[in-house]
């Protein structure tokens, strides 16, 4: 099962999914990229459900499961990732990039307070202005920061 049609069955119903380890190897493998046992690992903490994540905390996962992999291991895989189409990053807030295991288009809600990020359909923007004559959207980066309902 891909990425894609794992994250479609989530958001039809389950909301949670998880791929195995044969699928996770075979996905790497398809997107051109050789699954090496530490690229193995970082895929299985990110890329196994939709979710963003930042390198620090793929990192920190990784430790407290044993892993001896390095931070510029984590941060060169998943530039990898991002290169190969496996990952979006993704900047909500400021410089920090976090790694979107959802590579449809689709964009975001950030909740400034609470720090949650919400996938939402890319149907939103649809309604844009036609596109310059020989161009095709090649990805559409979208976060609309939220907050707690300020009382008054
Ligand atoms: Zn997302």
């Amino acid at each position: 099962m891909t990425i894609q049609a794992a994250y479609n069955q989530a958001m039809a119903g389950q909301r949670t999914f998880s791929m195995d380890t044969a699928s996770l190897r075979r996905h790497l493998h398809g997107s051109g990229i050789m699954p090496t046992r530490q690229r193995m690992e970082i895929a299985g903490v990110l890329l196994v459900r939709p979710q963003h994540l930042s390198a620090d905390q793929i990192l920190e996962t990784l430790q407290k499961a044993g892993s001896a992999v390095s931070k510029a291991t984590v941060y060169n895989t998943l530039n990898l990732f991002a290169k190969n189409g496996l990952v979006r990053p993704t900047k909500v807030e400021g410089e920090r990039t976090l790694y979107d295991s959802n590579t449809e288009n689709h964009a975001h809600f950030y909740n400034l307070d609470s720090g949650a990020i919400t996938d939402i359909d890319a149907v939103l923007v649809h309604d844009l202005p036609p596109l310059p004559v020989g161009t095709e959207i090649a990805e559409i980066d979208l976060v609309i920061r939220i907050r707690n309902r300020r009382e008054t």
